[in-house]
C-alpha cells in the first residue's frame, strides 16, 4: 500500500455489525466479559478502546513504526515518553524545540532530577561534545520552530545508538507525509495531532509511534499507568483529518512555495525562511532527509514601515493565532507570543526577533492569501 492508501484504509472496517464503512465511536468506558477472562479484546478504555486503535493503526503504517499509542495532547505524549527515564538521567536536546516541551524538560522535569544539555543540535560536534555517562536520549526536533533550522537526524541517531542512548524525534512540523524519521534508525517519533495529522484546528491530541517491540510494550504500559489516553471522540476526529492528511499536505507546500516566493520580492520584508529557498543553508540535509518543505515559513518584516500590528490587523485571511497545520491561514509574531516564555536572552540566542513574523499557510487559494498579503504589507 502506497501512503495515500494508507491514509484512508488503515484501522477502518472494523464495524462488523452494521458494516459500517467509517469506523464508529465507542463511547464506552468498559466492556462486559462473556466469562472470566474471556472479552473480545478490551476490558476498560483508558487502557483500550477500538475507536482509538483503528487511529493507532493508522498513524503506525504512515510513519512505518511497529504500533502506536495516541494520548490527550502532543504533551501528553511527550510527558509519557519522558517516563522511560528517571531521575539522573541526562537529555541532550536542542536549544530552539517547541515551547511547551522545553518549559516541561526545564521547569518540571529538571527540578524533579532529570539532567539536559539544551543545545545547537545543527552542530554535531557540540552534540558528541554534549555526551556524559548518563546519557539516555537525544531528543530532536527538525524543522525547528520558527527559524527552520534543520538538524541532521541520520548523524545525532548515530552518536545516540554508539551510547546506547535512546533517540526520539517530534515529527510534528512535516508529518510523515514530508519525513519519516524511522528511515533514519529513530527509537520513537512524537506527534502532536494537534497539527497537521487533524488538520481542522478542532481537536487536540497527540501520538507516540514505536520503532521496537520492547519500546512499544514499556510505552503502552506507560500510556495506560499514566493515564494519558486519548478519548474516543478525539481520536475519532482525528481519524477523519488523517485520512486526507496526504492532499492537505500538497495544498499547504504547494501555496507555501508560491507566498515565498512573493515575500521574498516585496520591498518590506528583510528576509524569508523557508527549507524550500535556494538561500536556506542546509540544501544537502533537506534534500537527505525531507520529502518536502511543508507550510511553516517565518519572515523578518521592516517593521519601521509596517509595524506588526498593523500588517495582523490589516489581513483578513491570516487569523493572529498561535498554533499551527490547520487548514486556515495563521501568522504570529514568536517574540511576543509563542515564544515569549523564552525570555529575551534565549529569543536573542536563537537568533528570533521582534520582526520575526511565523507564517502557517493554510489551503485556500494561493491568490487570495498574496492578495490579502500583499494590501497588508503596504503599511
Ligand atoms: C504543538 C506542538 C507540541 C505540543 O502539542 P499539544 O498538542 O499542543 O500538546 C509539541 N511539539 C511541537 C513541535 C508542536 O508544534
Amino acid at each position: 500500500m502506497k501512503i495515500r492508501t494508507k491514509a484512508v484504509h488503515t484501522g477502518v472496517n472494523i464495524d462488523k455489525t452494521f458494516n459500517s464503512v467509517i469506523t464508529p465511536i465507542y463511547p464506552t468506558s468498559t466492556f462486559f466479559f462473556d466469562e472470566i477472562g474471556k472479552n473480545k479484546g478490551y476490558d476498560y478504555t483508558r487502557s483500550g478502546n477500538p475507536t482509538r486503535a483503528a487511529l493507532e493503526a493508522n498513524i503506525a503504517a504512515l510513519e512505518g513504526g511497529i504500533d502506536c499509542s495516541v494520548t490527550a495532547t502532543g504533551m501528553a505524549a511527550i510527558t509519557a515518553v519522558m517516563f522511560f527515564l528517571k531521575a539522573g538521567d541526562h537529555i541532550i536536546t536542542g536549544d530552539d524545540i517547541y515551547g511547551g516541551t522545553y518549559r516541561l524538560f526545564n521547569a518540571v522535569l529538571k527540578p524533579m532530577g532529570y539532567d539536559f544539555s539544551f543545545i545547537n543540535m545543527r552542530d554535531l560536534n557540540a552534540v558528541k561534545k554534549a555526551v556524559k555517562k548518563n546519557t539516555r536520549m537525544i531528543w530532536i526536533e527538525t524543522p525547528s520552530n520558527p527559524l527552520l533550522n534543520i538538524v541532521d537526524i541520520e548523524a545525532v541517531i548515530t552518536v545516540a545508538r554508539k551510547i546506547k542512548a535512546l533517540s526520539v524525534v517530534d515529527n510534528t512540523f512535516l508529518s510523515p507525509y514530508f519525513q519519516r524519521p524511522f528511515e533514519f534508525g529513530a527509537d520513537m517519533v512524537v506527534h502532536s495531532t494537534t497539527k497537521y495529522i487533524n488538520g481542522h484546528s478542532d481537536v487536540v491530541g497527540g501520538a507516540i509511534i514505536y520503532g521496537r517491540k520492547e519500546l512499544q510494550e514499556r510505552g503502552r504500559y506507560l500510556v495506560n499507568a499514566l493515564g494519558v489516553s486519548q478519548s474516543p471522540y478525539d481520536a475519532w476526529l482525528v481519524l477523519r483529518g488523517v485520512k486526507t492528511l496526504v492532499t492537505r499536505m500538497e495544498a499547504h507546500q504547494a501555496n507555501a512555495i508560491k507566498v515565498v516566493q512573493f515575500l521574498e520580492e516585496h520591498k518590506n520584508v528583510k528576509k524569508v525562511y523557508y527549507p524550500g529557498l535556494k538561500s536556506h543553508p542546509q540544501q544537502a540535509l533537506i534534500k537527505k532527509q525531507m520529502k518536502g518543505f511543508g507550510a511553516m515559513l517565518a519572515f523578518e518584516l521592516d517593521t519601521r514601515k509596517v509595524p506588526l500590528n498593523k500588517l495582523f490587523k490589516k489581513l483578513k485571511y491570516f487569523a493572529l493565532a498561535e498554533s499551527l497545520g490547520g487548514v486556515e491561514s495563521l501568522i504570529e509574531s514568536p517574540w511576543f507570543m509563542s515564544h515569549a516564555s523564552m525570555g529575551e536572552a534565549g529569543l536573542k540566542a536563537s537568533g528570533i526577533t521582534k520582526e520575526t513574523v511565523r507564517v502557517s499557510i493554510g489551503i485556500e487559494d494561493a491568490e487570495d492569501l498574496i492578495a490579502d498579503l500583499n494590501q497588508a504589507l503596504k503599511g
